[in-house]
């Protein structure tokens, strides 16, 4: 008998009916044999409508009550679930995170998950029930309040389950039929991946695919746990998210995916002395607001000037602190205005294969101009490309890029719920 955590994702328990659904799911594991702990994420759009609520009374609601806020949400689709599995005639019960020992910092919003101690949930298995844990909640001890673990916070609590109850594989339910070389909502002509490494999907989570959450593949890279990303539709095997031995080999193409995010600003600093320490200075204030900074450019200052211009992308949600933080001290740094543009798109490109393989850059470039699409910032890591564009021609860039490294498929991907949101 093997441990299996099964994580839903909001648009497989949308409605009683979905709900309904995934409880057989469940119920057919546990029935072949498995000891099931099951994590659920909020019913359908139930987060981001609650966000709304939110900011319909204030523009910038309290951390705390927030959190108290949406951390509801989970806690309606496991009662839920947990009585519908039940109903089905098999033990169930539904625990909220702090009850399922998913014990977190005290950062509000985005809290981190620093210990993970699952009595309850390990006792329910032996008494033979299934545990249904809310997703995305946690506590922290110091303070005695509940934290969120960030948007799409519940694959975390998922792979931390699986870690801590060491069970043999966390598959992430959803409403596509697993990670694809594209978001298939944007390009229907992507393909399924069948097994891609965590270093891979590392890359394009943080480039925006958010099928599976940064900080989940980071927990499942880092604690050894297998993921497998499937449809909640239908019983198709999905992808494999595998963590390979050193000296272990797994085919890596060049390209494996393209991803892009839209929920990114770009600041320029405008006209910064062009002498040793400006830099540090102005990070050093944009650290200050923990804004969570990604590419940067710096363009060269004309001799006749001796000014500089740097830029910076973040997330839309950390700018408008960063500008209040930056302008506080616009006198001592010494530069002459900020720009804030929040209608750029970023695009990446992945693949381990691009460490022994030239030529990706120059075909990445050609596709965008061959398009009309200008490129106004560029970053590299070892395995990802990344490319700033305007906003509304992101998508366009997806697709073309997607086609130029040849990843284009005759199968349509299929989508099977949810609204993308
Ligand atoms: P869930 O509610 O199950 O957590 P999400 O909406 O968070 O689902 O993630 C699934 C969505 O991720 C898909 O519907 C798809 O539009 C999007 N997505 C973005 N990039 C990819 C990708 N490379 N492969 C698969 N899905 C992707
Ligand atoms: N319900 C939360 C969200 O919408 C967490 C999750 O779904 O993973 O972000
Ligand atoms: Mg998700």
């Amino acid at each position: 008998m093997s441990l299996i955590v099964q994580k839903f994702g909001g648009s497989s328990v949308a409605d009683a009916e979905s709900i309904k659904r995934v409880a057989k799911r469940i119920v057919a594991t546990r029935q072949a044999g498995h000891e099931v702990v099951v994590v659920v994420s909020a019913m359908g759009d139930t987060t981001d409508e609650l966000l709304e609520l939110a900011n319909q009374l204030v523009p910038a609601p309290a951390g705390r009550e927030l959190d108290m806020l949406l951390t509801a949400g989970e806690r309606i689709s496991m009662a839920l679930l947990a009585m519908a599995i039940k109903g089905l005639g098999v033990d169930a019960r539904s625990y909220t995170g702090s009850q399922a020992g998913i014990i977190t910092d005290p950062q509000h919003g985005a809290a981190r998950i620093t210990e993970v101690t699952p009595g309850r949930v390990r006792e329910a298995l032996d008494q033979g029930a299934v545990a249904i844990v809310a997703g995305f909640q946690g506590f922290n001890r110091g303070t005695g309040d509940i934290t969120t673990l960030g948007r799409g916070g519940s694959d975390t609590t998922a792979v931390a389950l699986a870690a801590a109850l060491g069970a043999e594989v966390c598959e992430i339910y959803t409403d596509v039929d697993g990670v694809y070389s594209a978001d298939p909502r944007v390009v229907p002509s992507a393909r399924k991946i069948d097994v891609i490494t965590s270093e891979e999907m590392l890359e394009l989570a943080s480039a925006g695919a958010k099928v599976l959450y940064i900080r989940a593949v980071e927990y499942a890279r880092r604690h050894g746990v297998t993921l497998h990303v499937r449809s909640s539709f239908n019983n198709n095997d999905g992808t494999l998210v595998v963590n390979p031995k050193e000296g272990e080999t797994v085919e890596e193409p060049i390209i494996t995916g393209v991803a892009t995010d839209l929920s990114e600003a770009k600041i320029t600093v405008v006209g910064v002395p062009d002498i040793p320490g400006k830099a540090a200075q102005i990070f050093t204030i944009v650290a200050g607001t923990n804004a969570n900074i990604d590419m940067i450019v710096q363009n060269v200052s004309t001799a006749s000037t001796g000014l500089a211009d740097i830029s910076f992308t973040l997330p839309k949600s950390d700018a408008q602190a960063v500008i209040t933080a930056l302008t506080a001290s616009q006198a001592d740094v010494g530069f002459d205005s900020l720009q804030h543009d929040d209608q750029i798109g970023k695009l990446a490109v992945v693949g381990a294969g691009m460490r022994t393989n030239a030529g990706v850059s120059a075909k990445l470039f050609t596709a965008l101009f061959e398009a009309g699409i200008n490129i106004e910032m560029i970053s590299t890591s070892e395995i990802r490309i990344s490319v700033v564009t305007r906003a509304d021609t992101v998508n366009e860039a997806m697709r073309v890029v997607h086609s130029a490294f040849g990843l284009d498929v005759d199968e349509v991907a299929v989508v099977h719920a949810g609204t993308g949101r």
